[in-house]
């Protein structure tokens, strides 16, 4: 992959191996619009923090990724329920309750004037204390919503996109607080998919701490043998609502879902997989370093049942 960085800030990248992505980016702090910042709206550009702010110097920040799909927010409250769970485990009380925060992140995307859209919460310990002890700290909260219509390419998704073994592994839960999606976690998800994009594949695979198969850099891992679906059990990492979702819907069409300690060198065994994620939906894989898998049947008509499920257009 290269990225030409031209001096007004709009990149260019072209993903070579799978056709070329052509993709502007248009700086986030310049943008057109509102977000929802401690309980009020303020122009996109003026949504800024302080440069002492906690959460930018020590991590203590959560946040959500979430979908609108004609003008419906997917499974809100069990994200904003999400969010409040991974601030509590770092110790941040956020002064809202999860009924403001769900009507404020409607009222985000209504401002916005969104059908579709993706939505990012965001919570964080401010710049009243600085120091690694944050007791004396305020937990600030904003609500931004963009257009983004697809996390893959969508011609590359259907043939399944490519993982690399990532670098970097998922730590213990008593090496990190695993179950929260704070922020830090994310630091060797960053690298890792940094990684994977250099050496020309769209993402990269995470072992756990113990050497089992863990996730992707943003997305849960299913894989598929003999007509039966296997997932990681997540111990150490995010059980995403995706994830259960899919498995709800698998299930619900007669498929066995096992939750298992998966290996690496079971990866020759399996004939699909894919992964899941706000975000990312669901998205067939075709290879992860050197395992190559074909997406099949299962793979492709739960991406589409979950294309359905998520539009309201099919009920689980
Ligand atoms: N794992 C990681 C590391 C993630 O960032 C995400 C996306 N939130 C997921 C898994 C999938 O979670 P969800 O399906 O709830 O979006």
């Amino acid at each position: 992959m290269r990225a030409n960085l031209s001096k007004d800030y709009h990149c260019t990248f072209s993903i070579e191996r799978f056709g070329t992505f052509l993709m502007t980016l248009i700086p986030f702090d310049d943008r057109d619009g509102w977000i929802w910042m401690n309980g009020d709206f303020v122009p996109w550009r003026d949504a800024k923090v302080h440069v002492l702010t906690h959460g930018l110097h020590y991590g203590s920040c959560v946040f959500e990724g979430e979908r609108l799909y004609n003008g419906e927010i997917f499974k809100l409250t069990p994200h904003t329920k999400r969010l409040f769970r991974s601030a509590e485990i770092l110790e941040m009380e956020i002064p809202f309750t999860v009924e403001e925060i769900d009507a404020a992140c409607k009222a985000t995307v209504a401002k916005m004037g969104f059908e579709n859209a993706y939505i990012r919460p965001v919570a964080f310990r401010g710049p009243e204390q600085m120091g690694v002890a944050a007791q004396q700290t305020r937990t600030h909260v904003a609500i931004a919503a963009w257009e983004w219509p697809s996390y893959f390419d969508p011609e590359v998704k259907r043939k399944g996109i490519r993982l690399m073994p990532a670098p970097y592994i998922r730590p213990a839960p008593n090496m990190a607080p695993t179950e929260a999606k704070a922020a830090g976690l994310y630091m060797i998800c960053t690298l890792s998919k940094h990684a994977a994009e250099r050496a020309g594949y769209a993402d990269a695979m995470m072992l756990d701490y113990r050497g089992y198969v863990a996730e992707a850099t943003g997305a849960n891992i299913f894989f598929v043998r003999d007509g039966v679906i296997y997932t990681p059990t997540p111990d150490c990492f995010l059980n995403g609502l995706t994830r259960q979702t899919v498995i709800d819907l698998a299930r619900s069409r007669g498929f066995t879902v096992e939750e298992t300690h998966i290996r690496p060198e079971e990866l020759a065994t399996f004939s699909e997989c894919f992964i899941t994620g706000s975000a990312a939906e669901v998205t067939p894989v075709s290879e992860i370093g050197a395992y190559h898998f074909t997406p099949g049947n299962l793979s492709l008509s739960l991406m589409e049942d979950y294309s359905l499920l998520v539009r309201g257009e099919l009920k689980l």
